[in-house]
């Protein structure tokens, strides 16, 4: 599995680091199973699964080859997901539920 960790998720790791282990511990375990443990957003998130850490704390990621599955990658807002082997995960962002949807 090859992993890639945006910025705004790096940043909001250090931002929130009372729970980095946490998150840390979370994203072993979504990268064991991506599907499994991912709520497929909709919407504009369409694409993008969320799992949470922490009451109300949410990762949010892409796999690419959920993406591919969709068949439509033009609605997926996964940049550059045709240059990504099928096993990608991006992490995209953590925060709180309703700030993380409201960007
Ligand atoms: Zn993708």
């Amino acid at each position: 599995m090859k992993t890639r960790f945006e910025t705004a998720f790096l940043k909001a790791v250090k931002k929130h680091a009372a729970i980095k282990k946490a998150v840390q511990k979370k994203v072993d375990m979504i990268i064991e199973n991506p599907v499994a443990l991912g709520e497929p957003l909709k919407g504009n998130w369409q694409g993008f699964y969320s799992c949470p850490v922490k009451r109300n704390f949410i990762i949010i990621y892409l796999y690419c080859e959920a993406c591919r599955k969709k068949g439509d990658d033009a609605v997926v807002a996964c940049s550059e997901c045709s240059h990504t082997p099928d096993k990608t995960i991006k992490f995209v962002l953590l925060g709180p539920h309703d700030k993380a949807y409201g960007i």
